[in-house]
Formats: structure tokens, C-alpha cells, sequence
């Protein structure tokens, strides 16, 4: 069906008149578009402060001509449209998100409370640590509850992300062969590692090694054995790796590492398949990152910002990053010390403090048992899934899963043409968010499906049968479906590799026109 285009009216101020069905719709103005000269947004009739003149404080010579060209709305219109971006975005709060490797649980409501408190988001960072004393406890029983869940010495809370812990441990990992007064180069990372791995390891001035995996999807022992040598400063592994599997040769690829010299890195980016049932220190790694907005109820994604602590084996302790927060038991008061063979500041303050509160308040309120259900539940559902699509798609590393899966979608492409891409793009319609696609590179076609523990029974049972109904669809559509989807939402199918070569990330009013002529875009 055609849709007739929505009339367009002038606004009283010359700004253009936009009605919510038709941008709610299809077509959603920058702010700039929705400005109009000397609107405003404040509601107070008067401050009661003086007019100032800025030269008074600002000097001339720093003063720009012309004022910025700030977009001029009323709060009404702004509330309007933030509301609006917001309606039209996919969100943990809204439905399940199996986005493998990445974790998108749904964070519980609790976090939000406990990490709002006006104690905590009310303090300055440079406030003298004699008036932080909660603060500093908070931080310190945090470390301790992450050191207590890997098994290791002690943590370093400041790291803001898992990219920004893996390349903090990476220098840990080069200070401590440096200090031994053995400086190496590689690094060994698995074929089926996450793409920050890599990246880290160039970063911190090593060279990449690539393990590869064997037929069951783990690390190939054979080929480790001649990749270890004495040039190899340590091995990152994910385990359970980025396949869902758990390296069940942990024990003995930890000791070819180690008689060789080098370290054990453990990406613990996602640790809900372990929590409470096996530790990283206990598995003979040396340096663990977390994703604090993976595991622990930090959000993510657009939501940030997110953490990344590094917890390390008691020969690291000396090099963490400072100043670290600890408690001083001759004063029994918390106090920063910097350990002496620090490799500096990784971060200003303590990090991201109030992601750190709020994952101390899941921790907290989950306790030790409730964090192992946390790992039994996200096992769980994952394998429950991953029979469930079992006749559905390829299953090219069918070992027991942990907290996710990956499938292959390869069949379905052969049989009806219909690609991992066409098949997420129609798992929107289905009202779920797609699940990591195309990753790890070792698998064709791959869709990477972490159901997480925070989905019901019905829930995931709901995710099998969209998946069963997609692909019985395609095989009698021959794909049509699939491929025009998705055709439930404001932006259907984007252009990816325009959007990827023509970034165009700065709106200048010359684009209005043609931005505005796009409204109505002829959805169904
Ligand atoms: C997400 C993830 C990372 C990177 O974490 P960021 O916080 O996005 O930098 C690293 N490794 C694995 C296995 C991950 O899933």
C-alpha cells in the first residue's frame, strides 16, 4: 500500500511544523531542525541573578565573534523528541537481546536505585579521601568480592572497558618479563578470540601469534606445543571460549605456557558461564579483565560507560595501577597507595565509580549462591536453545555449550538463499534483537546466540519457535520475506557498506532539504 505524502506545514517562527505520526513514523529531525530562533527551554520567570557581560570573565581575544549555533526549542519539544529516539530504539528493558560474546542481560532496577543514592553521586573525586571513606570501602570490597570470584591476589578497578583492561594487563604482562630482565615479543592468541585480542596485543607493542582450533572448537595442543617458545610473553584465552565451549585442556595448555616463561591472560570479558563454579586463578591464569558491563548489571551498548577491572596472580600485585584504594588495619581507615613497581595511571580517579557502585550493589544483592544460579541459569538456557534449533541449523562445534552457542546458518543459505544477515534482520520482526552474527570468523554463517539467565523458560522457548517460523518461512518463500525484513521498524534495511565508507557524522542545515524530502519513506 502507498501512503500519501503527509502535508508539510510552515511553522509560525519559519521553523518547518512536524506532527509526532509523521516523524514518530518515519522521519526523525536532528534538534537542529526543530530550532527556531529565541525559543527556549527554561521555565524559572527569573533567577534573581545579575545580567553579565562575559567579556567581564572570559577575555576578549578568547571570545568567538558569533555566538555557537545552539538549536533554539522549547523543553516541550525537546522532551518530545528524546522520547520519540527513544521509542524507537531496541533495549534490554524492552525484550530479549541474545547478543553472544556481548551479554546484553537485562540489569536489575536495584542497581539503578543503589548507584543513585545522592552519598555516592553527590561526592567529587579529588574530595580528600578522609571525607570518601564509604566511597573507598565501596571500592575496596568490590575488588575483593572480583578477587574472590577469579581467585586472584588483587584488582585494578580503574580500567574503563574490556579493551582498556586487556591492554592494562598486556603492560603488566611486559613490566613483569622487564623487571625479570626478560623483554619478549609475541603473543599468543587463539583463532576463535575476540577482535579486541588482537588489537590490544598491537597496542601494547607485542606481535600476534594466532593458536588454531582443532575439530572440537578448543585450542589445538599440537599446534601450541611448537608455537610456545621463549620469545612468548603469555597466551589470552577466553574460556569458555568465544564458541561457548570450555577449554577442557585448561590444566595443561596453563602448564606449556608456564614452563615456557610466559603469562596466562584470562579475557574474562563474560564470566556468567563460571561464576561461582570454577575460578580463572584456580585454571593457573595469571591476569583476568572483567567486563563489569557484562557479568554485573552495568548497562552497555549506547548506555555505557562500562568497566573493566584486572585482577592478577600475587607476583603482578607490585605493578597495578595507582593510586589504588586499601584499607590501612593499623588505622583501620582507607587510604590510596600506589604499589611500587606501578605501571602508572591507567584512568582519572577511580574509573568509571558509579558502573563500579552499581555492580557492587548486584554482587551484593545476589550474594554468593545467587551469582552461581546466575551461571547455572545462563548455562541452562543456552543449552535449552541450542536443542531447540537443533533441526533448525548447523551445528558445526556440537560439544556441550556453555552460556551460549554458535550456529550456523550455512544450510539455510544453500536451500534457500537466505544468509545469517536476512535471518537476524527478520528475527526483529519477530519483536527480538538479533543475536552477534558473523562472529567468530571460524564458523560460516555464524549466529552467535547468548539467551542470558535473565530470560524465562517462555521467553526462550519464544526465541526457539521465531527461529523455527523464520526458516520454515524462507523455505516456502523462497527468502522474500527474509530478505525485505525488517518491516515492522522507523529504518528498515540501511545501506551497510555506504554507512561504513561514507561516514557522514556532522548534520549542516544544507542537508535539511534533503533530509526532509525522505518523510514519508514508503513503509508497508
Ligand atoms: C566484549 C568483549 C571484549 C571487549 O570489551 P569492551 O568493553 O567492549 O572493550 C573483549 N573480549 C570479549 C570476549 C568480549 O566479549
Amino acid at each position: 500500500m502507498t501512503r500519501k505524502p503527509q502535508p508539510v506545514l510552515t511553522g509560525p517562527s519559519g521553523g518547518q511544523a512536524w506532527s509526532a505520526s509523521v516523524i514518530g513514523r518515519h522521519h526523525e529531525p536532528v534538534v537542529y531542525e526543530l530550532s527556531s530562533p529565541g525559543r527556549r527551554s527554561w521555565s524559572f520567570r527569573t533567577t534573581g541573578m545579575p545580567e553579565w557581560d562575559a567579556t567581564d570573565l572570559v577575555p576578549a581575544d578568547h571570545l568567538a565573534d558569533e555566538p555557537p549555533a545552539l538549536p533554539e526549542v522549547s523543553e516541550r519539544d525537546l522532551v518530545a523528541h528524546v522520547t520519540r529516539l527513544t521509542q524507537r530504539n531496541y533495549s534490554v528493558d524492552l525484550g530479549a537481546y541474545p547478543l553472544g560474546s556481548c551479554t546484553m542481560k537485562y540489569n536489575p532496577k536495584l542497581c539503578d536505585v543503589a548507584s543513585s543514592v545522592p552519598g555516592l553521586t553527590g561526592v567529587h573525586p579529588a574530595q580528600p579521601g578522609e571525607q570518601t571513606q564509604g566511597w573507598l570501602r565501596l571500592l575496596v570490597e568490590l575488588e575483593d568480592a572480583l578477587c574472590r570470584i577469579t581467585g586472584m591476589a588483587a584488582a585494578t578497578l580503574q580500567p574503563a572497558a574490556g579493551a582498556q583492561g586487556e591492554l592494562t594487563g598486556l603492560l603488566l604482562m611486559r613490566a613483569w618479563h622487564d623487571a625479570a630482565g626478560s623483554p619478549r615479543t609475541k603473543v599468543l592468541i587463539p583463532d576463535s578470540a575476540h577482535g579486541t585480542n588482537p588489537a590490544s596485543v598491537t597496542l601494547a607493542g607485542y606481535q600476534t601469534v594466532e593458536v588454531p582450533s582443532d575439530r572440537r572448537g578448543l585450542v589445538d595442543l599440537d599446534a601450541l606445543r611448537t608455537l610456545v617458545d621463549d620469545d612468548v610473553a603469555g597466551l589470552m584465552l577466553t574460556n569458555p571460549n568465544t564458541l561457548g565451549l570450555f577449554e577442557t585442556d585448561i590444566v595443561e595448555i596453563a602448564r606449556l605456557v608456564h614452563e615456557a616463561g610466559g603469562l596466562l591472560y584470562y579475557d574474562g570479558a563474560n564470566l556468567n558461564a563460571i561464576l561461582g563454579e570454577v575460578r580463572p586463578g584456580d585454571m593457573g591464569f595469571d591476569i583476568v579483565h572483567m567486563n563489569l558491563h557484562k557479568t554485573f548489571a552495568v548497562p552497555h551498548g549506547g548506555g555505557g560507560p562500562g568497566a573493566g577491572p584486572v585482577a592478577v596472580a600475587p607476583r603482578l600485585v607490585e605493578f597495578l595501577p595507582g593510586p589504588r584504594p586499601q584499607l590501612d588495619p593499623e588505622t583501620n581507615r582507607y587510604t590510596l597507595t600506589t604499589p611500587p613497581r606501578s605501571i602508572g595511571r591507567i584512568h582519572g580517579w577511580h574509573g568509571n565509580a558509579l558502573a563500579l557502585a552499581r555492580a557492587y550493589a548486584y554482587i551484593r544483592a545476589n550474594g554468593g549462591d545467587g551469582l552461581q544460579l546466575v551461571a547455572q541459569t545462563a548455562v541452562l538456557n543456552a543449552r535449552y536453545l541450542k536443542e531447540r534449533v537443533r533441526d533448525v541449523f548447523d551445528l558445526p562445534y556440537d560439544e556441550p555449550c556453555m552460556h551460549e552457542f554458535v550456529a550456523s546458518a550455512a544450510n539455510v543459505k544453500r536451500a534457500t538463499g537466505v544468509k545469517a544477515l536476512d535471518l537476524a534482520k527478520r528475527l526483529i520482526e519477530e519483536g527480538f534483537h538479533p543475536p552477534t552474527m558473523y562472529f567468530p570468523l571460524i564458523v560460516d554463517e555464524a549466529l552467535m546466540v547468548e539467551p542470558t539467565e535473565t530470560e524465562s523458560p517462555q521467553t526462550v522457548e519464544a526465541m526457539a519457535q521465531a527461529f523455527e517460523r523464520i526458516v520454515t518461512e524462507a523455505e516456502a518463500d523462497g527468502g522474500a520475506a527474509a530478505r525485505a525484513a525488517p518491516r515492522t521498524t522507523p529504518v528498515s534495511r540501511v545501506d551497510e557498506v555506504q554507512a561504513a565508507k561514507k561516514l557522514r557524522l556532522r548534520w549542516t542545515p544544507d542537508e535539511e532539504r534533503s533530509t526532509a524530502a525522505r518523510v514519508p519513506s514508503p513503509l508497508h
